[in-house]
């Protein structure tokens, strides 16, 4: 899923996302609320609406950019009390105010509002951090399942249900959060206890906060098996290209992960034959495609050289170009990936 942080896929528009077959994006919860606003985007019609967006959309709770961005968090069991990165004004987020602006924001998918545990932490620090997380997925469960006929699109019979086969009416789907920071033990406790209260989907968080590689894997490992195998099972924040064919061979239905458009708009590209910098001066006269075995719209038409002079004159258009090669090298990764798992090939949990 590409990452649409502040309602946009940066640099890309929503028409070329469609045709690179991007089928879901993310918003985020955290910098919507701030910006513009949750309300507004609600009297708009919603996210879909405000963005021109038709496909499916999932926001995320807030959790994380609360804990990553804002400065002087004050938790509680009630919530999280943060000043805003943008201009120091206070907030509080807790699971029924979260839901409340997902609710309102109108994606598809939303999440439980959990905390996001750091890494490294303490066995004492991740179990109280966890404490915290499933009593918020109550709570959000709750407060999502009452309040979820407030979505802007309520009872537009024409949208069909992306969670469901049939063509019962839109409604929006809840996913729980496993935490548990690096103790295995602990995620399962969460695992096995998000599973009994019953979400439409789960997702396995607080990876790719700065641990190992071989860590994020044995967690993914570790709870995949817990976490039913007819609902999305989604790992939030990863990866790169190797580790999202990995992951998605290990049973892994969904992931999301800014790299792909981060890295293109520092120069860095994805390709068949490994990473490129495209900055590298090496690359100032070649007249060849970033990729020769890509189709992708950037490598039908330009060259290395001309990306490269993009770059080094700073234009916007070479963090566009980059951006959207790197979309279509990770969705196309997936799209064969899907093909070679629907052939029975390669599924190992
Ligand atoms: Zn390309």
């Amino acid at each position: 899923m590409p990452v649409g942080t502040q309602g946009t896929v940066k640099a890309v528009p929503q028409g070329t996302l469609e045709d690179l077959g991007a089928q879901i994006i993310l918003g985020n919860t955290y910098h919507l609320y701030l910006r513009p606003g949750h309300d507004l985007i609600a009297r708009l019609g919603g996210l879909h609406q405000f963005i021109s967006w038709p496909r499916a959309m999932l926001t995320d709770s807030g959790g994380f950019q609360v804990f990553s961005l804002s400065k002087l968090r004050k938790l509680t069991e009630e919530g999280v009390r943060f000043r805003s990165h943008l201009d120091g004004s206070s907030h509080m987020f807790s699971p029924e105010h979260s839901m409340d602006v997902q609710i309102a924001l109108g994606a598809d998918i939303c999440m439980a509002f959990d905390e996001c545990t750091e890494y490294p932490a303490t066995e004492e620090r991740a179990a109280e951090s966890l404490k915290y997380t499933m009593l918020w997925a109550a709570r959000s469960l709750q407060h999502f399942r009452e309040n979820q006929h407030k979505v802007p699109w309520h009872g537009d019979v024409t949208l069909a249900n992306p969670m469901n086969s049939d063509e019962s009416p839109a409604s929006q789907s809840l996913f729980g959060i496993v935490q548990g920071g690096m103790y295995p033990h602990l995620r399962r406790e969460s695992a096995e206890r998000l599973v009994e209260m019953d979400f439409d989907g789960y997702a396995i968080g607080g990876l790719s906060v700065g641990e190992p590689r071989e860590f994020t894997r044995q967690i993914i490992a570790e709870v995949l098996p817990l976490l039913p195998t007819d609902k999305p099972r989604y790992v939030m924040g990863v990866g790169f290209p190797d580790e999202i064919v990995e992951y998605a061979r290990m049973g892994v239905d969904m992931m999301d992960c800014v790299i792909p458009t981060r890295a293109a708009r520092h120069g860095l590209l994805f390709t068949s034959t490994g990473r490129m910098n495209i900055k590298n001066k090496q690359f100032a006269d070649d007249p060849n495609p970033p990729d020769l075995n890509c189709q992708c719209p950037t490598c039908s038409r330009y060259s290395r050289a001309y990306l490269r002079h993009l770059m080094q004159t700073g234009e916007p258009l070479g963090g566009t170009l980059n951006s959207i090669h790197n979309l279509a090298f990770y969705l196309t990764t997936m799209a064969r990936l899907r093909t070679e798992l629907d052939s029975g090939i390669g599924r190992v949990l």
